[in-house]
Parts: C-alpha cells; sequence; structure tokens
C-alpha cells in the first residue's frame, strides 16, 4: 500500500509543471518588464520612402523636412512624457505630417490619375488589438483622426469613401473643400507622368525600328526603367510607432497613396497587417513604399509573427521582411516599436524620412541610406 502511495505521489510531482503549463497555453508566459514605476517611453516617425540621394534635394528642402520631422517627433514624444498614450502620440505626430504639404498624406497628398487626391489611414492599438481604418476619402483633413473614430466610435474596422465621410460629419470630424489639397509640385508631377505616358502610347502607335529589334537585353532595361519610374512616383506616406509608459504600443500610417495611381486603388497603408500592425506581445509598426508588395506579403503583421514565433529581435524581423518585399521586387521600408523600447527601422529603397528618439531621449532625424 505504501509503494503505491509513493509512486502516486511522484507521478503526481512529475506532471504536475506539465498541466500547469498546459493550462498557460502552449507558450510560455511572456514576463511584462514594463512598469509604471520604471517607465521607458519609445518614439519613431516615418515621412515616407523613396528615391532620395543625398544631393537630390537643395539645403533649404533639406532643412524644411528635418524640420517637419524634428517638430512632429518632439509633439508625439512630448504628449508620451505627459503621460498620454501610445495612441495619442501617433495621432499627434501624424496630423502635423498631415498637415505639412511636404509629406504624401493629407495636405500633400499626390494627385491620382483622374486628378483627384484619395486619401487613406489606419491606426491599431497594440493593448486590445482594435483597429481603425479609411480609404478613398476626398474631404477629410486629417484621415488619422477619422480612423481613431472608426476604431474607438464605430463597431467597425475598416470604412471607404463616402460613408466614412458621413460618418466623420456625424463625429464632427472637420471636411474641407477638395482645392485643400491642390499643392503645385504634386500636380506638376502628374502631368509630367501623364506626358511620359501620351509619348509612351504614341510610339506604340508607330514604333520606332529600334524598339522593335530590342534584344532581351534592351528589354530588360526598358522594363528595369519602367519599374525605376514607379517607383520615383510613390513616396511621402507618414507613419508613427509609439509605446506609452504604461508599456501600449500603438502604431498609425496615413498616406494619398501613389501619383497617377487608377481611380478606386487602395494601397497598404489603410490594411491592417499590411501598412499598420500593433500587438503589446511583439511590437507596433508602420510601413511605406510600394503599397500592392507589402499587402501581398502581410508585411506589418508577418513583423509581428517573426517575434512571436520565432523570437526575432526587432531588427532582425524588419531586415528579413525588407528583404522579402526587395525578393518579390517591391521597395520601400518600415519603422517599428518592441515592447522594450527597442527600435528596429529598415528600407531598400535609396532613403527614408524617418525621426526617432534615442537612448539618451535625444532627437534623431535621418533622410539618406548612409
Ligand atoms: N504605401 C503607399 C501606398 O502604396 C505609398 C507610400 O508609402 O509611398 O499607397
Amino acid at each position: 500500500m505504501k509503494k503505491i502511495q509513493s509512486f502516486l505521489l511522484i507521478v503526481v510531482l512529475l506532471f504536475l509543471p506539465v498541466m500547469t503549463f498546459a493550462q498557460k497555453g502552449s507558450f510560455p508566459e511572456i514576463k511584462q518588464l514594463q512598469s509604471p514605476q520604471n517607465p521607458r517611453l519609445g518614439f519613431v516617425i516615418h515621412g515616407g520612402a523613396g528615391v532620395i540621394r543625398r544631393g537630390d534635394l537643395s539645403p533649404e528642402k533639406e532643412k524644411a523636412y528635418r524640420a517637419k520631422l524634428e517638430e512632429a517627433l518632439l509633439a508625439g514624444y512630448r504628449a508620451l512624457q505627459n503621460g498620454k498614450t501610445s495612441l495619442d502620440a501617433v495621432q499627434t505626430a501624424i496630423n502635423i505630417l498631415e498637415d505639412s504639404p511636404l509629406f504624401n498624406a493629407g495636405k500633400g497628398a499626390v494627385f491620382t490619375a483622374d486628378g483627384k487626391n484619395e486619401l487613406d489611414a489606419s491606426i491599431m492599438d497594440g493593448k486590445t488589438l482594435m483597429a481603425g481604418a479609411v480609404a478613398g476619402l476626398h474631404h477629410i483633413k486629417n484621415p488619422i483622426t477619422l480612423a481613431r473614430a472608426v476604431m474607438e466610435k464605430s463597431p467597425h474596422v475598416m470604412m471607404v469613401g463616402d460613408g466614412a465621410e458621413k460618418f466623420a460629419k456625424e463625429q464632427n470630424i472637420e471636411l474641407v473643400d477638395e482645392k485643400y489639397f491642390f499643392t503645385q509640385p504634386r500636380w506638376d508631377s502628374l502631368q509630367k507622368i501623364l506626358k511620359e505616358e501620351k509619348e509612351k502610347s504614341k510610339e506604340v502607335q508607330s514604333p520606332k525600328p529600334k524598339v522593335q529589334n530590342l534584344n532581351n537585353e534592351s528589354r530588360l532595361l526598358e522594363m528595369m526603367t519602367e519599374t525605376q519610374k514607379l517607383a520615383e512616383n510613390k513616396f511621402g506616406t507618414v507613419g508613427a510607432v509609439a509605446l506609452d509608459k504604461d508599456g501600449n504600443l500603438a502604431a498609425g500610417t496615413s498616406t494619398g497613396g501613389m501619383t497617377n495611381k487608377k481611380f478606386g486603388r487602395v494601397g497598404d497603408a489603410p490594411v491592417i497587417g499590411a501598412g499598420t500592425y500593433a500587438d503589446n506581445k511583439t511590437c507596433a509598426t508602420s510601413a511605406t513604399g510600394w503599397g500592392e508588395y507589402f499587402i501581398r506579403l502581410g508585411v506589418a503583421r508577418d513583423i509581428s509573427a517573426l517575434m512571436e514565433y520565432r523570437a526575432l529581435p526587432i531588427q532582425q524581423a524588419v531586415d528579413m521582411e525588407m528583404n522579402k518585399v526587395k525578393t518579390l521586387g517591391g521597395d520601400g521600408g518600415v519603422i517599428a516599436i518592441d515592447r522594450f523600447g527597442n527600435i528596429g527601422i529598415s528600407f531598400n529603397s535609396e532613403g527614408m524620412y524617418r525621426a526617432y528618439i534615442n537612448s539618451e531621449g535625444k532627437p534623431v532625424v535621418e533622410i539618406y541610406k548612409n
């Protein structure tokens, strides 16, 4: 009898840890190292990735970009220092960038093929996994504000076009005349592309012998030039990721999309999991670049998954994901922050407007690759 009792005791002792682990789920619980007593704030923003080479910008223009990025960065960071949430910081910074004609979001949005401005945005709360997204807007001054209202004041995640604008009116969110979004440089970019397209179609109608006799290599070169042109037509999207004093993460992205995009085209910026994602367990990410590729790879959610399932550090996760984008033929970049305040920045374009608060609490603004 005594022998049976000791046997049973040994069995119970052996299986106890296994049973406890099984109750908690198949993954060990992640320790929450953040605590309100020892807060670590974190903030990163971007103003789009693209063909931005040293020397391309005039000194005045570069100064203007740097100043606006720093203004938005510090406004968001100050919000965090004043005890505001990561969502507040993200919205604050993006509102500032949306109001600037320098960036392809809000006021500085690019034009569609039919000469309109169509804006998209999204925001996500890493604590609750709640998210809000809007697309195809023509009259909303600050699309990120409407995205947040969709998240907080509606039962939905995504609203588009006229319906989204109707909801904005109900929520007393500022609408503006379409003319508000007109900026000469963006208009000129569209006209330039339309002119090039027209010339190209004329060439197709009466092809020059030179074009007819293209060998494989020249054809490849032509295709590469086309790709390069597409890549040049889109940058300036804005985004922000933040970690607040309570250890909560948030991400947001706002854009006018791509110059000469077809009416109704929606990119990655308002697609949760592609252009924007936040999860307190892993990280918050905002993307910019050739949206179609970011949608196909589910970039922002994939970065979170790389950290969750493969325990990759944030910089490795963003680099690995941007490699996938490159392999597929896309370009752009991402900013990300994890729940400890570690930052990950990666891009495969010539440059990316970006700014962050470094580990000493100082603002850093960068534009070029090196
Ligand atoms: N990702 C945006 C889009 O495809 C464009 C950009 O980030 O420049 O709409």
